[in-house]
């Protein structure tokens, strides 16, 4: 086991099947956690507080702004979105690997405070197919399906600092992806260095 855990940041748009991919990559795999954001969202139909998200109000988001709780925050279409600090701070500490499922201003932010966290973007294979997931999700009104499609559009030009990019069209196939890339990180040799020199 590492030392300390791994950070595994994966971005991509809303609706692009990043749960999906997720959840079907980390089956069976006991060495990865989530970190569950806090957001001033309201919950969609079937979301549970403290499952997909914490749901809070702008009050206690800018609180949390303030006492440096947050390891990032971003705003989101009209949101506020972030991670809370000590968990991850913790979980990483015991060894876990940790994984954020954060979009693109809050991996930017994760990037300069944890130059070692490995980023991961998943991409639709095309706008079209983005914009029916969205749909077929049937979560988010007409409207905001129009910003977080422009959202997309605009996250894609900010994201070349990311290390691996996922095309997430048939969803073994991304999933294997996702899988094997955390798997690689586990082996990174810079992380392990520690291991030979106590042989
Ligand atoms: P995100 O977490 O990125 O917002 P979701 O995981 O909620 O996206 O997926 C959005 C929709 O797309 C869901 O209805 C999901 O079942 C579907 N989906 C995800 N991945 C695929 C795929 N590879 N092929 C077809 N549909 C997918
Ligand atoms: P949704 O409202 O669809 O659940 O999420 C909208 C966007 O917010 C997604 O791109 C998701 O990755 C991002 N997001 C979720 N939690 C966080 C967070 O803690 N920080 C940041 N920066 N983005 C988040």
């Amino acid at each position: 086991m590492n030392e300390t855990g791994r950070l595994i940041v994966i971005s991509g748009p809303s609706g692009v099947g990043k749960s999906t991919v997720v959840n079907r990559a980390i089956e069976g795999r006991t060495d990865v956690c989530f970190s569950t954001s806090v957001t001033t969202r309201a919950p969609r139909p079937g979301e549970v507080d403290g499952r997909e998200y914490f749901f809070i109000d702008r009050t206690r988001f800018h609180e949390m702004v303030e006492r440096d709780e947050l390891l990032e925050y971003a705003e989101y279409v009209s949101n506020g979105y972030g991670t809370p600090r000590a968990f991850v701070e913790q979980k990483l500490k015991e060894g876990m690997n940790v994984l954020l499922d954060i979009e693109v201003q809050g991996a930017r932010q994760v990037r300069a405070a944890m130059p070692e966290a490995v980023m991961i973007f998943i991409a639709p294979p095309s706008l079209e197919v983005l914009e029916q997931r969205l749909r077929s999700r049937g979560t988010d009104t007409e409207e905001a399906v129009a910003s977080r499609l422009e959202r997309a559009r605009q996250e894609f030009h900010e994201a070349e600092f990311y290390d691996y990019l996922i095309v997430n069209e048939d969803l073994d196939n991304a999933a294997h992806a996702l899988d094997a890339i955390i798997e690689a990180a586990h082996w990174r040799f810079s992380d392990r260095a520690a291991w030979l020199k106590k042989l």
